[in-house]
């Protein structure tokens, strides 16, 4: 018996045994980045696909300067994220060319009846959705055979944003936070006139709700998730979308702040402390946050660059909490590690 699909014809075992090879690659994959990559090599393999790129969907309500009213916005943050690429002109095709809700869009048909790109939509985890985009010669049969492949990553991209994200806030958890970190310096190491510079550098910060026992201990537990939940939706219109976000457990959130200089990163960071200040929480009423920031260098490890941050975030705390303090400037005023390391782990 034998398969044919895209003029490339299998016997049954050949079929049966390149189904089973992508099975095990993908079912064998630690987490959703290297499933990722994992997927889009595959991908690449098949002959007739040119070129695989994978994207993460960001739904933004954003607010023009000057005008009232609120407009909608899709970014589409590419993979894997790249801090210092400039997403614009992957922005305005793929809004144009997604529609959002179908799973699979496609050019029209040549005359020989086959298609020249299409875009699959993986949709229903508790993360973003994602798209993904593949460029190449692709027959009916070809998109059947994609449309079986989509089907299985969205399954695993389920299973390991359940896995890698907080159940109630959707961020990003903090076994996810260090993988990222060490991304993220990777990137500076390869540019490192941008970090010497300080102008456009990532800044690690620890938020830290203030007196949050007293808002369990007064209201019970329900109204503190409230609280954990309300204070993660305002970080995430707050940030700009390539920057990152996640909850680190408790009430305790960790921002990286992407190219940047150090006096934008702390202005970001005081407007955000500000506007969870003013925000009235439903039941609870008002409440604050205190922040500590480091740099974020490309030599440290995570967890020496976490213990700087939660430094600075303890000296807010000892100093009257609501507020931001960035680590570097404790050396200068000569405060410094006064916290013990095993209150870190
Ligand atoms: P500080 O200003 O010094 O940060 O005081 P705090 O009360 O915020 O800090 P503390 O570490 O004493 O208390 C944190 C509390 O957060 C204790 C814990 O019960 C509560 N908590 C941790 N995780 C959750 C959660 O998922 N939901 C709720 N409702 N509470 C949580
Ligand atoms: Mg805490
Ligand atoms: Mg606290």
């Amino acid at each position: 018996m034998l398969f044919y699909c895209n003029g490339v014809t299998m016997s049954l075992d050949q079929t049966v045994g390149q189904i089973f090879s992508w099975t095990l690659q993908l079912t064998s994959q630690k987490d959703y980045q290297e499933l990722t990559y994992c997927f889009l090599g595959i991908l690449a393999e098949i002959p007739w696909i040119d070129n695989a790129v994978a994207y993460e969907i960001y739904n933004h309500d954003r607010k023009k300067p000057g005008e009232s009213s609120v407009f909608h916005e899709r970014l589409f943050r590419r993979f894997p994220v790249d801090i210092t690429r400039n997403d614009q002109d992957d922005n305005n095709n793929l809004a144009n060319l997604l529609d959002q809700n179908a799973d699979l869009n496609f050019s029209a048909p040549f005359e020989t009846g086959l298609y020249s790109w299409v875009i699959f939509s993986i949709k229903g985890g508790s993360g973003p959705d994602r798209a993904i985009f593949l460029e190449g010669k692709f027959g009916l049969d070809g998109l059947d055979l994609l449309n079986n492949l989509r089907s299985a990553y969205r399954n695993l991209v389920i299973l390991h944003d359940a896995k890698e994200r907080d159940a109630l806030t959707k961020l990003p958890n903090r076994q996810s936070l260090e993988a990222r970190l060490l991304q993220v310096c990777e990137l500076y190491r390869n540019y490192q006139a941008i970090d010497i510079k300080k102008e456009q550098s990532s800044w690690l910060a620890i938020l830290d709700i203030d007196h949050f026992k007293r808002i369990n201990d007064n209201f019970g537990h329900l109204y503190g998730d409230e609280v954990l939940l309300t204070f993660s939706q305002l970080m995430g219109k707050c940030f700009r979308y390539n920057d990152f976000l996640f909850r680190y457990g408790g009430e305790e959130f960790v921002v990286i702040l992407n190219l940047i200089n150090q006096d934008h990163a702390i202005a970001a960071f005081n407007r955000f402390r500000e506007k969870v200040a003013k925000h009235i929480f439903p039941t609870v009423g008002q409440v604050t946050v205190s922040i500590g920031l480091m740099h974020l260098d490309s030599i440290s490890m995570p967890t020496t660059q976490l213990d700087h941050a939660d430094k600075a975030l303890y000296h807010a705390k000892e100093t009257g909490r609501n507020k931001v303090i960035l680590y570097e400037d404790m050396h200068v005023i000569g405060h410094d590690k006064k916290r013990s390391d095993i209150e870190l782990f």
